[in-house]
């Protein structure tokens, strides 16, 4: 399995122009160097509750705004950093910024849930949630105005060691979300031991809802399931009003998607959910 993805590792290296070994060691000095010269941005998506129509949380998506190959997607280098180990010097970083953009909000009366992602090299590492607490602390943000995405995926590769952290974080008070929620293989049993609050159903059942009938029933039952667990039911990748009036009578809790808003970047937020509100409104 290990050589499976370190060959993964190397193909997507190649893809952003680190192919051979040294070429990869190259790029990441060039994340290191990225990470000192502030190239990194998190950008966040609004996410909608349904019910409401009211904006209630935001999903922090990382980007790396690379001084001559321009605004670079996380699918080009975080697998990469995934494979090399740079993540765990991405993530810390990633959460500080998270923290404190959310706990700036808030002084400003904005209240959101944000919503980071992990990887799997988080969840093995025993510093993750000792760190969570301390930017928790030092911030005075509210556990519950952070919430953590993990993939099935990600869950898989070493499953106990990941409920084991998955439960330091819950104790801390954070919210937890399972990201690509059918696109994994975690199976029921494993899942139900997880203390979780939110299941994200994987976008590629709500790009099809409308044109297929198999993958609008799996977002039926799929909506059911969580709901039955206890668990908010998120749908991502909403780019249709049709598709999002779907989900409204579907009693899905919350969509994100395209067709509510892209992924901004963070000093735009409170201008878009102005115009948002105004909206509303009229
Ligand atoms: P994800 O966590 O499942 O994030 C959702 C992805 O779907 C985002 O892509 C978002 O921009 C995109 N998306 C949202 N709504 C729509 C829609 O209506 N249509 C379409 N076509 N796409 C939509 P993005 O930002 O490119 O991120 C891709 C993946 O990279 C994320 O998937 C996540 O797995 C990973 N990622 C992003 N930021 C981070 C990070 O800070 N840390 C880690 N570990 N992974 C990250
Ligand atoms: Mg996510
Ligand atoms: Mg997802
Ligand atoms: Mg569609």
């Amino acid at each position: 399995r290990e050589a499976k993805r370190q060959f993964r590792g190397y193909a997507l290296a190649s893809e952003i122009g680190a192919g051979p070994p040294h070429e990869q060691l190259s790029l990441i000095g060039e994340m290191r160097d990225a990470l000192l010269r502030q190239e990194f941005e998190v950008f966040y998506q609004p996410k909608l509750d349904l019910a409401s129509g009211r904006v209630t949380g935001a999903e922090a998506l990382l980007r790396w705004r690379h001084p001559s190959r321009g605004l670079i997607p996380p699918a080009q280098f975080i697998p990469f950093a995934e494979q090399t180990g740079f993540i765990r010097e991405i993530t810390p970083w990633l959460l500080d910024q998270v923290v404190a953009r959310t706990a700036a909000w808030r002084a400003q009366g904005l209240n959101l849930v944000v919503s980071a992602n992990l990887s799997t090299l988080d969840l093995l590492h025993s510093g993750l949630a000792p760190l969570v607490k301390r930017l928790l602390a030092s911030s005075g943000l509210p556990p519950g105005q952070l919430c953590l995405e993990i993939t099935e995926s990600a869950l898989m590769d070493d499953p106990d060691l990941a409920l084991a952290t998955l439960n330091q974080l819950a104790e801390s008070g954070v919210r937890l979300s399972i990201d690509d929620y059918g696109a994994g293989h975690a199976s029921l049993a494993y899942l139900k031991s997880l203390p979780v609050h939110e299941l994200k159903i994987d976008q590629a059942f709500i790009f099809s809802l409308m044109e297929s009938g198999k993958d609008a029933e799996i977002v039926r039952s799929t909506i059911a399931l969580g709901h039955a667990l206890g668990l908010k039911v998120v749908a991502e990748g909403a780019e249709t009003d049709a598709e999002l009036g779907w989900l409204k009578r579907a009693g899905c809790d919350v969509a994100q998607g395209y067709g509510i808003a892209r992924p901004m970047p963070g000093a735009e937020v409170t201008g878009w959910m102005a115009d948002q509100d105004s909206a509303v409104a009229r």
